[in-house]
């Protein structure tokens, strides 16, 4: 781990170093309507919470309005039949309908609503209604210890890995875990994240964690960043962590690209602690100590986590 300076601030000290959320709700349709310049909504879209409507979005009775005239049973039997008439087409029709089957679920059966519905239901069965004075505890305001900031990869939900309960932690997630550079105009996001966690919320600790196989970071990787652009927004915003590429390429110049990626997802942790060093509130909460800068590499290759602090020396301790 390096203990040189990232944007020209010292990373080897930290002394040195100088609500309430409102319910989503839809919109009324009028605005929809107005927005879409449509008479009516979305046929999916209702002015109304999902989960407390009385009567499921999607139901054996409405399935026809998605269907036509044949529900997935009546479709699958007509297959069936029509496909085993051919003894020698049964193994063939056997996949077809598989295939068939799996396509009806996906497009139309609307698995995707029932799936957020049974998970929305099992969160609050085991969860809340379990937990109701942590909730109630929560209505009155949140005070979390942790901001955590983590990739929008699918597979590295911080709450979900460190076992973080509501309220614990200000999760800010974005491609590749960065923190951009002090800047209020382009990175006005992200800037406001960790303005309102460190004075507002007071948090005591700002963990930047990054992970292995992160898609962001063979971006950054492979990008050649020569003035061409394949990407919309991607290659501008991973170049937040060219210090890191840099580095990579200059320590580890005849590793493969993969190994050179291990190295830049910690290293890109690197420099987002350092440029977290060019917020003033920031350095202002280092200095007073009430604020501490972690680094962490979650591996869910082979199932591990590591923590770092300021000075980016490994805290062997908690290598699990
Ligand atoms: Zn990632």
């Amino acid at each position: 781990m390096s203990t040189a300076s990232i944007n020209g601030w010292c990373l080897t000290s930290s002394t040195t170093a100088s609500s309430s959320l409102r319910r989503p709700t839809l919109r009324p349709s009028s605005v929809v309507a107005s927005l879409n310049s449509s008479p009516s909504p979305p046929t999916l879209i209702r002015n109304q919470p999902v989960f407390a409507a009385p009567v499921p979005l999607l139901n054996p009775s409405n399935w026809r309005e998605y269907m036509g005239d044949k529900t997935y049973e009546e479709a699958i039997e007509g297959l069936k039949k029509l496909l085993s008439e051919k003894e020698e087409l049964k193994a063939v029709a056997a996949a077809k309908v598989d295939q068939v089957t799996a396509e009806l679920k996906t497009s139309a059966s609307g698995d995707s609503v029932e799936r957020l519905k049974q998970g929305f239901i099992h969160f609050k069965k085991e969860k809340y209604e379990k937990n109701l004075a942590l909730y109630a505890e929560l209505a009155k305001g949140q005070s979390p210890k942790y901001m955590i900031v983590a990739c929008s990869d699918s597979r590295v939900c911080p709450s979900h890995v460190l076992d973080m309960q509501p309220g614990e932690a200000f999760v800010v997630r974005n491609v590749a875990n960065m923190v951009p550079p002090y800047d209020q105009i382009k990175y006005a996001g992200i800037g406001s994240a960790v303005e309102y966690a460190v004075l507002h919320l007071k948090v005591q600790e700002i963990v930047v964690i990054g992970h292995s196989a992160c898609g962001g970071i063979k971006g950054l990787m492979s990008f050649p960043f020569d003035g061409t652009t394949s990407t919309d927004f991607i290659e501008e915003w991973v170049k937040i962590g060219i210090p890191a590429k840099k580095k990579v390429l200059a320590d580890h110049a005849s590793e493969p690209l993969g190994a050179q990626c291990t190295h830049c997802e910690k290293e890109a942790v690197n420099v987002s602690l350092g440029n977290l060093l060019s917020y003033p509130f920031v350095r202002n909460g280092l200095a007073n100590k009430t604020l501490a800068l972690k680094g962490a590499y979650y591996d869910f290759v082979k199932g591990t986590f590591e923590l770092w602090s300021l000075n980016f020396e490994l805290s062997s301790p908690l290598s699990v």
